[in-house]
């Protein structure tokens, strides 16, 4: 097992960051999280770069590219923004989705133009009533002639009000089935009619937007429905690891970020007539810092690896998404200590940092939830 990376990967790494040097400056990520606003240029230039490609298979125009590369550009493109890098891994999620368990006929249909950039997409599974115990959905649907026929409601649905996005919704399919056999995916069009869809007043994550979603007798065609009907909390914890280690990956960026600009803070600023980096308490944390960080990129990493080998990773999907979120907690808040009374500022970007982290531990599986997962997976 290696995990030095190769020659391509740092060739990739390079051009991702020169990318975001370029299509991210940060004057600009922080006007889109002051207004909320997502940048279509930046997404289409994404586009164009083949990032919402790599997890697409090439029968679709995709690259197909393994784990271990897309976790590199997760990484990189969250350096300025874990929140603007979100994006990406939610088309990625919807992407996985569609190529391993839709009809030929709707991945013809949809992935193409993942590719392009002409289609977005996001995942709702969360309802007011059901979080954690996700399985207890109650949005419905019906089969109405050759349609289906969605009613409910949906929380905390990640970049779903975007231009041209599709959201993978799960819905109760067979009300009489226990609960976990009566779910099925479908693929709806956010503009579709008598879905209404209303944008959150958050802490963070203001770029990519958190939202709840009204069905009022949605209608859906046949071919909108992803695999079988009734199987899909099957395809729903089948996809989980992967976005476990894309988010550990997007973590690990913006816990860069945050640990390069305290210790640039802790060089240059100074009390005393010393810069305060040379205070050993301040040293500590950054070292301490520093420590987990490294901790948490080779857990990424290895989760990944044991993806593209086809090796159980489950436990390891969980353990990186566990550790690299209550990580990224623990550096930006450590990170707002060291700077002082000007993290509270919005002068600096620690604090955007620091709100954005505060989902990590919540969004995608919390830690307890994990931390569940992960007992059961060592024989608990
Ligand atoms: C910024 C953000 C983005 C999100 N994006 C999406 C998205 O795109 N799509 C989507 O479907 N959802 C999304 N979510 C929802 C997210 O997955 C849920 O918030 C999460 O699963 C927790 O559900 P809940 O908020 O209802 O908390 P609850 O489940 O009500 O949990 C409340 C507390 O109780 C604890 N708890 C619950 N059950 C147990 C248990 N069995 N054992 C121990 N402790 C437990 C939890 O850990 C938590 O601390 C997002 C959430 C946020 C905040």
């Amino acid at each position: 097992m290696n995990f030095e990376p190769t020659t391509e990967q740092k060739i990739l790494r390079e051009a991702v960051g020169r990318f975001v040097a370029k299509n991210c400056p940060l004057n600009d990520v922080r006007r889109w999280d002051r207004d909320g606003e997502f940048p279509e240029a930046v997404h289409r230039a994404m586009a164009e770069a083949g990032y919402p490609a790599m997890m697409v298979p090439e029968a679709y125009g995709g690259l197909g590219s393994p784990m271990s590369d897309c976790v590199i550009v997760y990484e990189e493109l969250a350096r300025p923004s874990v929140d603007f890098a979100t994006r990406l891994a939610l088309i990625s999620w919807g992407s996985m989705i569609l190529a391993d368990f839709a009809s030929e006929e709707l991945k013809q249909e949809i992935l193409p133009r993942v590719v392009s950039g002409d289609v977005k997409l996001s995942f709702s599974l969360t309802e007011p009533n059901s979080g954690s115990d996700a399985a207890s959905l109650q949005t419905r649907a019906r089969k109405d002639g050759d349609d289906w026929v969605l009613t409910g409601q949906k929380l905390f649905s990640s970049g779903s009000d975007a231009k041209d996005n599709m959201i993978i919704v799960a819905v109760r399919t067979d009300p009489s089935a226990p609960k976990h056999r009566g779910i099925s995916l479908f693929l709806v069009p956010n503009d579709a009619p008598n879905l209404t869809i209303r944008r959150l007043e958050t802490v963070g994550r203001k770029i990519v937007g958190l939202n709840e979603i009204f069905f009022d007798e949605v209608r859906v065609p046949q071919r909108y429905l992803i695999g079988e009907v009734n199987q899909g909390w099957k395809y729903v914890t089948r996809h989980l690891e992967r976005e476990r280690i894309t988010l550990a990956a997007n973590y690990l960026g913006s816990a860069t970020s945050a640990v390069n600009d305290a210790v640039a803070y802790a060089r240059e600023r100074e009390q005393f007539g010393q810069p305060i980096g040379s205070f050993q308490s301040i040293a500590h944390m950054l070292a301490d810092m520093a420590t987990e960080l490294e901790a948490a990129r080779w857990m990424t990493a290895m989760a990944a690896w044991r993806y593209d080998q086809k090796l159980p990773c489950a436990k390891e999907a969980s353990m990186a998404k566990l550790f690299v979120s209550e990580m990224l907690g623990r550096v930006t808040s450590m990170g707002m200590q060291i700077l002082g009374g000007h993290a509270y500022t919005t002068d600096h970007d620690m604090q955007r940092h620091w709100r954005d982290a505060r989902n990590a531990t919540v969004g995608g599986g919390t830690s307890q939830v994990q931390r569940s997962l992960i007992a059961r997976e060592i024989g608990l």
